[in-house]
């Protein structure tokens, strides 16, 4: 690890053509830790031209061979896995034990992609016709690419590369320049693990990056998770340019409580939920939607759990939640609280103005709470991605279903209650992507796949799962029929079953 994040290109960090540079800052201190070098078309281009020449002979490596890299590379992942929580930590802020979760839900890709020769079982009709096969197989498209946000440096990338390359394709991150250290980590794994160079490469940067890369013609596809202007964006300029495009947005995720929940289980799930990571999750709770007479209940509960969250440097290990990721979003994040106010909401609980001892330059704040927050008011219907709750008052069940339907977001969702019907008829009618029932923070599992609706997923394949598979791969069908069955002369009509 150094000071300066580099590229990595072909087996090796480079600086390559760039003459930018960014800060690092560790958050909890609000100090510089580093610089990282902003990537240059010319970058882009010595990524694709290192893909290139090792893409033919990766692409036909067996897959069980391909798997077995997958299965050293998981070995050394799990070795270093406080290692990277640690540097996770140090540039994004969340705390030590939430990082070390973010890496092993990494890991948990990585062991999908381990049983990359059972998903890539083909299909095929004997005797299709008299003498003729059918089968179908799939192959790897050759270059994509995957744009990463700041918010899980090690996690989101693992959603893409493992399958990516057991696939059999080459792959350039483009990691966010907020936390870019654990990219390189990953690629000197990937190098330990036996995987051949020009595999995987590592492009830092921003926009001028980015940009290359949807216009490099030799990158057949693009993975991207970030907010929803930018994934709209990486879906329009990717498919313009030809390039098959999967973009997950951003997110306001509700957790509806009905009045038959165990009050005392929702009040911790809400916490969590709500103020883990200092709400830097697309998965975090950040309305609560109260049915009838839950909000006297349970407002006053929070309250005193927001007020009592442990706030400190992520590396002491009592800490709940950390610093927010850097200065600008602490000042995005105090400005919404402010509007929210201005609005009407009650601030019941107010988190800004928040210092913790010895860490003074830290870009720290506390956990807020909004009680009648109404669907018109900006701190409802905008992405805040910090550590501010808003409660929404309705009057049954059916409203909080509307009213979280006609949301231009639908990542995630939750119920709480104790009844049957309640879960089944929510999760039915529900217009959201995923969705938790008595479960805060419904991330599906490595092998089912994860992907928001409405604006927050462009594109029609999820991340990770067997959809991953399909969208880093391409179906051939193959018509076969041996000579001894080759019938004399042309044949002018259409070929059918015989
Ligand atoms: P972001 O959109 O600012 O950045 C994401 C990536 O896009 C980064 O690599 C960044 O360098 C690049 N980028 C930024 N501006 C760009 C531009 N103008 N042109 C081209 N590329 C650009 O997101 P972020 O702040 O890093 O991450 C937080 C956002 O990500 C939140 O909105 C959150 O909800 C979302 N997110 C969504 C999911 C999901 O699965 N749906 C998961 C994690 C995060």
């Amino acid at each position: 690890m150094t000071d300066t994040a580099l590229h990595y290109i072909a087996g090796k960090q480079t600086k390559g053509a760039s003459t930018r540079m960014q800060d690092i800052y560790n958050p909890a201190l609000g100090e510089k830790k580093g610089e990282v070098v902003m990537g240059t078309a010319k970058d882009v281009d010595a990524a694709v031209d290192a893909a290139r020449k090792v893409f033919p002979s990766w692409a036909a490596t067996p897959p069980v061979r391909r798997a077995r890299v997958m299965f050293k590379f998981l070995e050394l992942v799990r070795r270093d896995k406080e290692k990277l929580a640690e540097v996770i930590t140090s540039e994004h802020g969340k705390v030590f034990t939430d990082a070390c979760g973010e890496v092993e839900r990494g890991i948990e890709v990585i062991e999908f992609a381990c049983g990359i020769p059972a998903l890539l079982k083909g299909e095929y009709s004997a005797q299709a016709s008299t003498g003729i096969d059918n089968f179908t197989f799939r192959q790897p498209l050759g270059i994509v690419s995957g744009i990463t946000p700041f918010n899980f440096p090690v996690m989101v990338p693992m959603w893409m590369f493992p399958l990516a390359i057991a696939t059999g394709n080459c792959f350039i991150l483009k990691p966010s320049p907020t936390d870019p250290t654990a990219s390189l980590m990953m690629a000197d794994l990937l190098a330990e693990a036996g995987l051949p160079e020009g595999v995987f490469s590592v492009i830092q940067g921003d926009k001028e990056s980015v940009d290359a890369i949807l216009e490099n013609p030799a990158i057949s596809a693009v993975s991207f998770v970030g907010s929803t202007p930018i994934a709209h964006y990486i879906y329009t300029k990717g498919a313009e340019n030809g390039k098959r495009v999967q973009a997950l947005g951003g997110a306001k995720n509700h957790m509806m409580v009905m009045p038959d929940a165990d009050m005392d289980k929702t009040v911790d799930a809400l916490i969590g939920s709500a103020y883990g990571s200092a709400g830097e999750r697309c998965m975090a709770i950040s309305v609560a939607v109260l049915v009838g007479d839950v909000g006297d209940k349970i407002v006053p509960q929070l309250a005193e759990r927001a007020k009592a969250l442990k706030v400190k440097n992520g590396m002491e290990l009592d800490a709940e939640m950390g610093p927010i990721v850097t200065s600008a979003a602490h000042e995005r994040i105090t400005t919404m609280i402010e509007k929210g106010v201005q609005e009407g909401a009650e601030l019941v609980v107010d988190g800004r103005g928040l210092s913790v001892p010895g860490h003074n330059q830290g870009y720290f704040m506390g956990g807020s709470l909004f009680d009648h927050v109404t669907p018109e008011m900006s701190i409802y219907q905008e992405e805040i991605f910090g550590p501010v709750l808003s409660c929404v008052r309705v009057a049954n069940s059916a409203e909080g279903i509307e009213m979280i339907n006609n949301h231009r977001y639908g990542n995630g969702v939750s119920v709480f209650t104790s009844d049957g019907d309640t879960a089944r008829e929510f999760s039915r009618q529900i217009q959201v992507g995923m969705v938790g029932v008595n479960v805060p923070i419904p991330v599906p599992m490595a092998w089912h796949g994860f992907g928001g609706w409405k604006q927050s997923l462009f594109g029609d394949l999820h991340a990770f799962g067997n959809e991953a598979v399909q969208f880093y791969t391409k179906q051939k069908s193959v018509m076969q029929r041996w000579p001894d069955s080759i019938s004399k002369g042309a044949e002018f009509v259409i070929p059918h079953t015989k």
